[in-house]
């Protein structure tokens, strides 16, 4: 019997049709769809092996694609793996969640030529998903212990990269994170039907076997400040990305069951990982049945519809102030989205949340596009007198994120950011003005991808790796001398 494995393709969502006569519960294709393992080697196989990869430089951890396609084509799918693992420490989370029309894949030479791309994402992620049911997927064996040890600030992708690369050379690692669990934005910001916890919760439980010490609960700045942390370990990581919402000045914005995207997507995944959710519970928080109305244009805006139109939502309206073709999410995404009956109401901006206590309807502005701005985009002017009013029972603000003012939470005054609030290292060796102390992925990044948070985890590690090795140096030159 053909072994049965998963791809990533393009959604055969439930239509509007479909919604409007009520077959929508339960038939979303989700990301993933069968497909035998015949398919990823036929896919694999499509590969040119041009000369230049250009699909291997557009990704940010320069994977040495070409190779694994040819070895998963000719179906050595352990050796495929163990190139794969070796540029990514979560081949799996990439291949499903990485923008690959905006990286890998949209730079594939088979694509522009027009022929269509050769499925990259869905094939890293068939190869390493293999290797997990495979069990080629071990905990680090660590050969020598080393006695210096690092304390890294975040369970994200960029803390856990950091961690694994730094224990692969036998350094003794902590993780300090203020959530209840590891994995940062991959548990409770990424919806489950993108990215499915399990895959999110065995890497971690992997880490935890290879002697990777976690910390949960622990709140750098409440519990302990950088200082005090800094004196337990010789070095420190701090990768704690951006959280704090940007926020919509408009009359009405204290009405209830207006809600910051974050606060909407959580508790979605907290009850797709079992937890007790009094305000999802009680109906607050879920979209079952309501107009809902989200506000923004990027991934996150589109993680917020598309989760809403799980939940049962009675509509689902995505309010832009561009044009699509200025959106900054992924065309796929929002593609997807509206396939899945999602209304985009581009150039169209708020003005004001209009209910009593509770809101009711948001009154919105068409815009229209004026000058470039310094940022080289157009920008959206309000148009005159274009008032109308759009029904809404819950409201989610999603206009992206800022860094949170980290000198001032970790009582560390001296601690450089730029004018934005990220924190500014030295670029070549990616430690702060602190000693001692580096900084990776979205807190220096300011918010970007999963597969950039790796890099910069991976960078981090190597310099922390060539500095420790001095300090060591230089400590054991001043016991000799
Ligand atoms: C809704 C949403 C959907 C996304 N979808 C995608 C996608 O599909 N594809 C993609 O590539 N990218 C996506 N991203 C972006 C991606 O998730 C981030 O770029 C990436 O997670 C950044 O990694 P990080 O390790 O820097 O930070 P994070 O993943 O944010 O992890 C930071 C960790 O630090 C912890 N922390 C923060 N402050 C403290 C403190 N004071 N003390 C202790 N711990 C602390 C947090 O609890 C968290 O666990 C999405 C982002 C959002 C918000
Ligand atoms: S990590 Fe992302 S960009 Fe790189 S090959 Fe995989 S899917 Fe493509």
């Amino acid at each position: 019997m053909k072994k049965k494995m998963l791809q990533f393709v393009s959604l055969e969502h439930a239509t509007p049709d479909k919604r409007k006569t009520g077959e929508r519960k339960g038939d979303f294709h989700e990301i993933y769809k069968e497909f035998i393992k015949d398919k990823a080697e036929e896919q694999s196989s499509r590969c040119s092996q041009c000369g230049v990869p250009f699909c291997q430089i557009h990704c940010p951890l320069h994977n040495n694609i070409p190779d694994w396609l040819k070895l998963t084509a000719e179906g050595r799918l352990k050796e495929a793996y163990e190139i794969s693992q070796s540029t990514n420490n979560m081949p799996e989370i990439c291949g499903r969640i990485c923008p690959q029309d905006r990286l890998c894949e949209g730079n594939c030479v088979i694509e522009q030529s027009g022929h269509g791309t050769v499925t990259i994402g869905s094939i890293e992620k068939h190869i390493t998903d293999t290797a997990w049911e495979k069990n080629w997927v071990k905990p680090i064996k660590v050969k020598k212990e080393i006695n210096q040890s690092i304390g890294i600030i975040g369970a994200g992708p960029a803390g856990l990269a950091c961690a694994e690369e730094l224990r692969k050379y036998g350094y003794q690692i902590t993780i300090y994170d203020k959530y209840d669990r590891p994995g940062g934005l991959l548990i409770y910001g990424i919806p489950n039907f993108k990215l499915e916890k399990f895959v999110v919760e065995r890497r971690t439980k992997l880490l935890k076997e290879s002697g990777i010490k976690f910390i949960q609960n622990f709140e750098v700045g409440r519990d302990k400040d950088l200082n005090e942390l800094k004196n337990n370990h010789d070095a420190l990581l701090i990768a704690t990305g951006v959280y704090k919402p940007r926020e919509i000045e408009v009359p009405g914005n204290d009405l209830k069951n207006i809600f910051p995207a974050m606060e909407f997507l959580t508790a979605s995944n907290r009850k797709g990982l079992g937890d007790k959710v009094e305000l999802f519970d009680n109906g607050t928080l879920n979209a079952q049945d309501k107009n809902v109305v989200v506000i923004g244009g990027g991934d996150t805006a589109m993680d917020c519809v598309r989760t809403a139109i799980r939940q049962n939502a009675k509509s689902v309206k995505c309010l832009y102030r561009r044009d699509r073709e200025n959106m900054p999410g992924s065309a796929r995404e929002v593609s997807n989205a509206i396939e899945e009956g999602v209304e985009f109401i581009w150039q169209t901006a708020p003005k004001k949340f209009i209910g009593d206590e509770v809101i009711k309807e948001v009154q919105v502005n068409k815009m229209k596009l004026g000058l470039a701005d310094a940022s080289g985009r157009k920008k959206p002017e309000i148009e005159e007198n274009s008032e109308y009013n759009i029904e809404a029972d819950i409201v989610i603000k999603s206009l992206g994120f800022d860094p949170e003012n980290l000198p001032k939470l970790f009582s560390t005054p001296e601690l450089i950011v730029s004018r934005w609030g990220t924190i500014k290292i030295d670029l070549d060796t990616m430690q702060t003005n602190i000693d001692s102390v580096f900084a990776a992925g979205d807190i220096v990044r300011g918010a970007s991808l999963v597969v950039w948070a790796i890099k910069d985890g991976r960078d981090a590690a190597e310099n922390i790796n060539k500095f420790l090795k001095q300090k060591a140096l230089e400590k054991s030159k001043v016991k000799a001398a």
